[in-house]
């Protein structure tokens, strides 16, 4: 069944010159793209984004890194897209990422790692309505 995500092309990767490429990647691998923005986030965007982290110890540093440039928020379309998302992303953690997934080729560490997408349904829905409005969706 036709399923949405929300991904992040993050700073790192948009700093890198990625974007396109990441873009292509995931147009080949068959996600319709739903929405797209470009978007330099603040701090407070990104706690409040990634709040189920704020008592690891990487929060600070995360949430700097992703108000630190432009990023691109996007929201993805395909049938069973969260768990065909995570898997052309590839594990967190560059390093450990099979070959041909998104981290492997354009990541260069596990904070600096190139791409988010959702873990599930309801952090999907969450996602999305954080950053866009319906309006945004059609
Ligand atoms: P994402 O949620 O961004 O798609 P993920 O689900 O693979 O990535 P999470 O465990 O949800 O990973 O962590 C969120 C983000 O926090 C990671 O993508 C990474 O940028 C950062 N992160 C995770 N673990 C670490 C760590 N040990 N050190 C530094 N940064 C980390
Ligand atoms: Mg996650």
């Amino acid at each position: 069944m036709s399923q949405r995500t929300f991904s992040i092309i993050k700073p790192d990767a948009v700093r890198n010159g990625y974007t396109g490429a990441i873009l292509a990647e995931i147009q080949k691998a068959g996600f319709r793209l739903v929405s797209i923005k470009k978007q330099s986030i603040s701090v407070k965007q990104a706690e409040g984004f990634y709040a189920v982290h704020a008592a690891r110890p990487f929060f600070k540093d995360l949430c700097a890194f992703m108000a630190s440039g432009p990023l691109y928020l996007l929201v993805l379309e395909k049938d069973n897209a969260i768990a065909d998302l995570c898997k052309l992303m590839g594990a967190t953690n560059p390093a450990n990422a099979d070959e041909g997934a998104i981290r492997k080729k354009f990541a260069g560490s596990i904070q600096e790692n190139a791409i988010h997408g959702s873990d599930g349904d309801e952090t999907a829905a969450f996602e999305i309505g954080y950053w866009f409005a319906g309006y945004e969706l059609v």
